[in-house]
């Protein structure tokens, strides 16, 4: 899945929930995250993000906000 990184936090904009086709996007406590079992893969998400906040999971850095996105996703 995609995940929603540190330079999320605070931002205002929610281009990425208004674009993901299968609205995985939930409120963390101070930033978005994405729901790791919903996120199909798409990418549609990665451009439209003016924080460049979205990254894949096979990223370097990616595993500690995998487990965030979860923890926080799980929270709804
Ligand atoms: Fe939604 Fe696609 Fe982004 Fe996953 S990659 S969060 S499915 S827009």
């Amino acid at each position: 899945p995609y995940v929603v990184t540190e330079q999320c936090i605070k931002c205002k904009y929610t281009d990425c929930v208004e674009v993901c086709p299968v609205d995985c996007f939930y409120e963390g406590d101070n930033m978005l995250v994405i729901h790791p079992d919903e996120c199909i893969d798409c990418g549609v998400c990665e451009p439209e993000c003016p924080a460049e906040a979205i990254i894949p999971d096979t990223e370097t850095d990616a595993e500690k906000w995998l487990e965030l996105n979860r923890e926080y996703s799980l929270q709804w």
